[in-house]
Order: structure tokens, then C-alpha cells, then sequence
């Protein structure tokens, strides 16, 4: 059984206080206190023998805040030290709602060319207890600075987490319990880079959403972006997808990366729409965010609108995912845990 208090399900819970009743509590003094390092001595509705058992027997996850910035926009972005291995949580405010961004892993283990992360290198997978901190403390954060609670959650920071599929689904396990931190398994979501064998596991195992970034129309194009595109090329990739989400309901997110004059022309435009013709999905198009020292640039606004428009037409629906936190290098791709300002 996991030692971190944060990683435990409530049927872990259950088992290791002895009874279904003190679950509800547990869970409340679990992610109410963990921020603090620490959990309270007594808690009502648990008995003082199995919660003090508890206690000696698990450990609430360690971390320290190296940074916290926030952009023009009012995204925050922290870099947590976990141990001595960086991590970035980023809360986004949003109109109608807060959403957190979490890592997975310190570092990434996959060498996408457009992303920061991949430049870190991997350090580690983290524990699903380590990622469910993450959410309480953007809880803490949003709370802080007056912002809406964070009830959306995007696994769209460090890491690749299909690459750490057990704590990933175990996360989720825990996010979505009752009262806390009750997260909609459906407002969470899990991007990967298109680890193939990964997703039916994935699917099969987790009621949350799959985004796929795809960012390519040919195996050539995209083999450049994401190495691995060679193990996993683009249509036995879809091709799961599709299977694995027949008589499912829900649909796969599909994130599309644009880089001026390489991506984001026209037959490129006509190339995705037809890719994405029998696949259940909704559309994100990322305008590429500035990472120091690669050779890519931003689409032009008249091809951005003119490939949304393409996409639009052919009756996917498409929209454009503008950046947030680019000021304090908070933007996705731009994660590359290091303090202050890029
Ligand atoms: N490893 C996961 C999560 C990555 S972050 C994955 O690959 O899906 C979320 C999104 O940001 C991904 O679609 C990723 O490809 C994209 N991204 C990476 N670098 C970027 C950059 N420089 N500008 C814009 N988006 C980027």
C-alpha cells in the first residue's frame, strides 16, 4: 500500500482505518491539511487508536514552493521542488471557471523538438500522490488570490502521462472521491503525446478525457516533431482511438500544435480534417508558444484563422486554444521548472 497520504482511494481508506464511516472524514483531513505538511492529531468521527496507526504509518508528500509568478493574465505559475526534482503547477482563471495544470513527471521522458520540457530531460515519474498535491495546492493558490475554486483539472504540464499510467489512474482514483477533492472524473483530462499501447489501458481504466497530441498530417511531418511517431505512426494511432471510444460517449481531444510554415498550411488544413473524419472528437489549435533557442515561430494570424476555418467547415469542432501565462514562461511547452522569467 502507497505511503503518501494523498495517494490513498477510499477503499484504501476504508481498509486501513477500518470502516467505511470514517472515510468521509479521512478524506476531508487529508486534503484539507496536506498543504501544511502536516495532518491534524484527531479528527472527529475517527477513532483516536486507527487514526493515530494511520498517522505513524503514512506520510504526507514533501515540497517545496521555489517560485511563484503570476502573469498580466492572472495565470500562476509555481515551481515546486519535489525532493530536489522540479515541478510546475500552473492555475489558469478563467470567466467561467479555474483550471489547474499538473505535471506528471519531473522532467519528460519523451523528446518532442517544439517543447521546453523535453530540454530538462527526465528526472523522474512522480507518485500519484505527489500529482494530487499539485491540485490542492492550486486549490490554496486560486483560493489566495481570489479566484473561483479549480474544478477542472489538465494533466498538460511536465511529463508524459502515459508514460506513468499506474499513478496517473491512481491520481485520478483519488481526485475524483467524495466530499474531497471531488473533481468530475469528466473535468479531468489526460493529454498525451500518443503512447499507442497505453491509451485502451488508459480508457479502460479511468473515467476521465484523453487528449492526443497530434500536431501532423503525415508521418513525415510529424516524425520531425515527436520521435516516437516512428514506434506509433498517425493511423494506427487514430485507429485506437476510434476502437477504444466506440460505445464509450466520450470523445478524444485532439490538440494540434501550429508552427508557422511548417504545420499550418492549407493541404495540411484539409489533410487533419480528413484524418479526423471518423474520429469522435473536439479540435484544440495551439498557436506555437516562443521556447528559447528553437528554430519555430508562431503561425500568422490570416493562417490561424484560415486552418480553424478549414477544420470549422469540414464540421469538426475546432477552437483555438490562446495562449496563457506567456509573460512568465507559463504557456504550454514552456515548462521547464526553472526560476524567474524566461
Ligand atoms: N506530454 C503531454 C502533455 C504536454 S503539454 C502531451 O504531449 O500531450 C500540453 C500540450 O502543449 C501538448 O499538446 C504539447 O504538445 C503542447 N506543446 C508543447 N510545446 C509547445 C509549445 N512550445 N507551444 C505550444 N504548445 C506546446
Amino acid at each position: 500500500m502507497p505511503r503518501h497520504v494523498t495517494s490513498l482511494t477510499p477503499r484504501e481508506l476504508e481498509r486501513a482505518l477500518g470502516s467505511p464511516s470514517r472515510v468521509a472524514p479521512a478524506l476531508r483531513a487529508i486534503h484539507n491539511f496536506s498543504t501544511r505538511g502536516r495532518l491534524p492529531e484527531s479528527v472527529d468521527g475517527i477513532a483516536k487508536h486507527p487514526w493515530d496507526a494511520f498517522l505513524r504509518s503514512h506520510t504526507v508528500p514533501s515540497f517545496e514552493i521555489v517560485e511563484r509568478l503570476v502573469s498580466k493574465d492572472g495565470t500562476i505559475r509555481l515551481v515546486l521542488h519535489l525532493g530536489k526534482d522540479p515541478v510546475e503547477t500552473i492555475i489558469i482563471p478563467g470567466a467561467a471557471r479555474t483550471t489547474a495544470c499538473i505535471s506528471c513527471q519531473s522532467g519528460c521522458s519523451r523528446a518532442c523538438r517544439f517543447c521546453a520540457t523535453s530540454r530538462l530531460g527526465f528526472k523522474r515519474n512522480l507518485e500519484a500522490g505527489e500529482i494530487v498535491l499539485q491540485v490542492l495546492l492550486a486549490k490554496e493558490e486560486a483560493e489566495a488570490a481570489g479566484l473561483k475554486t479549480p474544478t477542472n483539472v489538465v494533466l498538460m504540464g511536465m511529463g508524459e502521462p502515459l508514460d506513468n499510467l499506474e499513478e496517473v489512474v491512481r491520481a485520478i482514483d483519488v481526485l475524483v472521491a467524495h466530499p474531497l477533492p471531488g473533481i468530475g472524473a469528466r473535468h479531468i483530462t489526460v493529454s498525451t503525446s500518443g503512447i499507442l499501447p497505453a491509451i485502451r489501458p488508459f480508457l479502460s481504466r479511468s473515467a476521465a478525457q484523453l487528449a492526443l497530441s497530434l500536431h501532423a498530417t503525415t508521418d513525415e511531418d510529424r516524425l520531425a516533431l515527436v520521435p516516437h511517431n516512428r514506434t506509433w505512426p498517425i493511423r494506427p494511432l487514430l485507429e485506437e482511438i476510434r476502437a477504444a471510444l466506440e460505445d464509450d460517449g466520450r470523445l478524444v481531444l485532439v490538440e494540434y500544435l501550429l508552427l508557422g510554415g511548417v504545420n499550418d498550411s492549407a493541404a495540411d488544413a484539409r489533410r487533419l480534417s480528413s484524418l479526423l473524419e471518423s474520429v469522435p472528437c473536439r479540435l484544440n489549435l495551439i498557436p506555437y508558444n516562443p521556447v528559447e533557442g528553437l528554430p519555430f515561430h508562431e503561425p500568422s494570424p490570416e493562417s490561424l484563422s484560415a486552418f480553424a476555418s478549414v477544420l470549422s467547415g469540414a464540421g469538426v469542432r475546432t477552437l483555438v486554444r490562446h495562449p496563457r501565462g506567456r509573460d512568465v514562461a507559463a504557456a504550454c511547452g514552456q515548462l521547464a521548472g526553472s526560476v524567474g522569467p524566461k
